[in-house]
């Protein structure tokens, strides 16, 4: 059997972003709209720093308005809170993400729950976990709307196929199997306490790994042909002393079973930016009465 097609997540974010910088121009040039994402750090964890520096870069590229707001490991649940509102209530903010994870001493829930909704770009605040669900515009979390992107390239009529999601995370997993179900798939959602993992997973056509655990779902639980998104990001030693980063699934097995794939890295990591900025764009536009963009 031939090798799996890689999905190539740099390229399909490369081409969301362009699309969303494309639509952010249209909307200055037509209503005078800069749209706006804040980004609020709290504390010095080094991924974070990558992570928030790279979401502004990104910003900036799209022809966004980029406000970063840093705050010290020490800072109380309070003055969090304040900054969450002071942004809710900036005209020229549209976008408000916190990155996670916070501090231990700091609710990570009281904090996305003080979030307005509407700028809530992350898609965690529990209105737009109930508008993912119930069908009406939400706002959804950038990873699994990535994810969706990719599968919907390389899987163009979703309707009656079988889908599985490995992990049930507010995050990820949940969010992915409610997109997946929207698009009329039939969606089995597993975690640590499903039993048979590698024969529920041999049934999917759509496999859609989010555990956490390196290389788990091996190549003979993967049914032939099957398109297989791999959302895992795991660091394990490499050669030479170096770390690597590789995904859930055990890629060398996957892709010789596989019709698609995702490496990692490579793969979902790219498109989690990319859904961000188009987030950003969808909130400045329902927050003026504006339709929806086209991307
Ligand atoms: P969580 O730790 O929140 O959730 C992991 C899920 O996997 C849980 O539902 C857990 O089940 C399930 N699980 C754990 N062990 C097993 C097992 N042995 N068999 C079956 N299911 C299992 O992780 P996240 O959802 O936040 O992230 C998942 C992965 O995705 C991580 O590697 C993370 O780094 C990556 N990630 C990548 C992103 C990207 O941009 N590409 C963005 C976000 C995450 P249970 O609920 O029963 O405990």
């Amino acid at each position: 059997m031939a090798e799996a097609v890689r999905i190539d997540g740099k390229a399909a974010a490369a081409e969301l972003r362009a699309s969303v910088g494309g639509c952010v121009a249209d909307l200055k040039a037509r209503h005078g709209v800069t749209p706006g994402l804040a980004v609020v750090l709290v504390g010095d964890d080094p991924a974070s720093q990558v992570y928030v520096r790279n979401k502004g870069k990104a910003t900036h590229e799209a022809g966004m308005a980029s406000f970063e707001f840093r705050l010290s490991a020490g800072a109380t649940q309070a003055e969090v809170l304040a900054q969450v509102a002071a942004l809710n209530a900036d005209a020229a903010v549209d976008g408000v993400l916190v990155q996670l994870p916070l501090p231990g001493h700091i609710d990570e829930t009281a904090i996305i729950d003080a979030t307005d909704p509407e700028k809530d770009v992350d898609g965690l605040h529990v209105a737009n976990i109930g508008r993912l669900v119930t069908g009406r515009p939400a706002l959804v979390p950038c990873t699994p709307s990535g994810c969706m992107v990719l599968i919907r390239k390389h899987v163009p009529d979703l309707v009656g196929k079988r889908a599985i999601v490995v992990g049930r995370s507010h995050l990820v997993g949940k969010p992915i199997a409610q997109l997946l179900l929207a698009a009329h798939c039939t969606v089995t959602i597993a975690h640590s306490r499903t039993r048979d993992l590698a024969g529920e997973c041999r049934r999917a056509d759509i496999l859609i790994a989010a555990v956490g655990k390196p290389e788990m779902i091996r190549g003979d639980w993967i049914k032939p042909g099957a398109t297989v998104i791999d959302v895992g990001i795991n660091r394990v030693p490499g050669e030479g002393g170096k770390s690597k980063l590789v995904g859930d699934v055990a890629f060398d097995e996957a892709v010789s079973v596989a019709g698609a794939i995702t490496p990692v890295p490579g793969g979902v990591g790219p498109m989690t930016i990319a859904s961000l900025l188009r987030n950003t764009l969808i909130a400045a536009c329902r927050r003026r009465g504006l339709a929806d963009p086209d991307v």
